[in-house]
């Protein structure tokens, strides 16, 4: 089932999300209408915030970059099968020099500005099954995971632009929790007006 997709200035974004275990009710079915969703909306990533829930869960999905032409053979081979469920993550380490990517997001249509990020993380986390794993990503795969990461603690890309670009999205983004905008997905808007 797809669900509709949490617009910029609904509180729901901006909490931090409580940690789940393997009782949580309906979860295998939540995962399942997330990737529809998230596949739906033609995202990489999506965090439970999104959907209105403010646990820490979210997907990925970075296939679509398997087929960038500017990176490295390596680089495709390994966002080919970058597609995964993280539950209860953590980023351990963070390193390496910041580089900027232009970020976009389910939740702020429209908006694409360059957000600069460090190069590799260590992660812990749980899978689908509760599975746990470590590993070390970088690049474009540890640049969805950082950027999901963010849904839940709270941060949105926005968050982390200089305060001049700020001012200058300032109108659109009203404008987006406000309804006025025509995304090619389903939204919930937290001010719209009837
Ligand atoms: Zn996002």
């Amino acid at each position: 089932m797809i669900l509709p997709i949490v617009a910029y200035g609904d509180p729901v974004l901006r909490k931090v999300g409580i940690e789940i275990d393997k009782d949580y009710p309906n979860l295998q079915e939540l995962i399942a209408n997330m990737k529809e969703t998230m596949h739906n909306a033609h995202g990489v990533g999506l965090a439970a915030p999104q959907i209105g829930k403010a646990i820490r869960l979210f997907l990925v999905d970075a296939t679509p970059f398997a087929d960038d032409e500017d990176l490295s053979e390596k680089e495709r081979a390994f966002l080919k099968d970058f597609k995964h469920v993280f539950i209860n993550p953590k980023i351990l380490k963070e390193e390496g020099d910041e580089w900027p990517f232009n970020e976009g997001c389910l939740s702020i249509p429209d908006v694409r500005e360059d957000v600069f990020r460090q190069e590799q993380i260590t992660i812990a986390y749980q899978d689908e099954n509760f599975e746990k794993h470590t590993a070390t990503i970088n690049g474009l795969a540890a640049r969805v995971f950082q950027h999901e990461y963010d849904h839940i603690e709270g941060i949105l890309f926005t968050d982390k632009l200089s305060s001049l670009k700020k001012r200058l999205i300032k109108k659109k983004l009203e404008n987006i929790s406000k309804g006025k905008i025509n995304p090619e997905y389903r939204m919930r808007f937290p001010n719209l007006k009837k």
